[in-house]
């Protein structure tokens, strides 16, 4: 089966960012959908600016993964888009959040808390750990990988408990960050990975790319049962 992979790209920083257009001529989205479409998945962009922030009914009723890369306008996403992305999550549709997407109102309103955490814009070195070797996210990598020049993100991260938790990021100022975190929410799975400032080259990286490839194949929606809820008249065995 051919997954049907959505990227959705904020895309304001290229419109006003100088050196985030230097980076991304063509927006932040166009090398993961570039990368997914070699790698024989069918990869399309969607942005905020367009009709329904391109995520109309038809648009995610055909998507099996979600990525979502967001930061200056956050606010500007549509409540009803957001319970929209978040209905068809809890269906079974998978949702990976990049980078400034913890504050996201989709990842909020999934993970119930602040997300918030501490940052820093200093070019330091990221150095990515895999903490869980045997994860399908993981597939490919090293022990560990680097990143040369990244905005830093450090702990506390008000995220609840990932159910798996695959990365942990050093940076050179000295801080730490679960910077790979899976999660469950009705049937959809979730996963945050953390790196991906605009003005830095990262969703060039081999790695970066490979992981991302990696979590769309674990977060795509799988064949279990269907699920009814509500009143249930009819008990399996005869109650006396
Ligand atoms: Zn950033």
């Amino acid at each position: 089966m051919t997954l049907r992979v959505t990227v959705w790209n904020e895309g304001r920083h290229e419109k006003t960012h100088d050196k985030v257009r230097q980076v991304y001529p063509e927006g932040l989205h166009q090398p993961i959908v570039s990368f997914l479409r070699d790698q024989g998945m069918q990869a399309h962009a969607a942005t905020l600016d367009e009709p329904e922030h391109g995520l109309t009914e038809t648009v995610l009723a055909e998507t099996d993964v979600l990525i979502w890369w967001g930061h200056m306008a956050h606010d500007d996403v549509q409540d009803a888009i957001v319970d929209r992305v978040q209905r068809r999550v809890l269906e079974g549709m998978g949702l990976i959040v990049l980078h400034s997407g913890h504050f996201s109102k989709i990842f909020k309103r999934l993970m119930g808390t602040s997300c918030n955490l501490k940052w820093r814009e200093a070019n330091e070195r990221e150095r990515i750990w895999v903490v869980s070797p045997g994860h399908p996210i993981a597939e490919g990598l090293g022990e560990y990988f680097e990143i040369p020049h990244e905005e830093m993100y450090g702990e506390f991260f008000d995220v609840p408990a990932p159910d798996e938790l695959v990365f942990v990021s050093w940076f050179q100022g000295g801080e730490v960050f679960r910077s790979g975190c899976c999660y469950t929410r009705g049937r959809g799975k979730i996963f945050y990975f953390r790196p991906g400032h605009e003005t830095h080259p990262t969703y060039y990286q081999p790695e970066v790319l490979r992981v991302i490839v990696n979590a769309v194949r674990w977060a795509a929606p799988s064949a279990g049962p269907s699920v009814t809820f509500g009143q249930r008249p009819q008990p399996l065995e005869k109650l006396d």
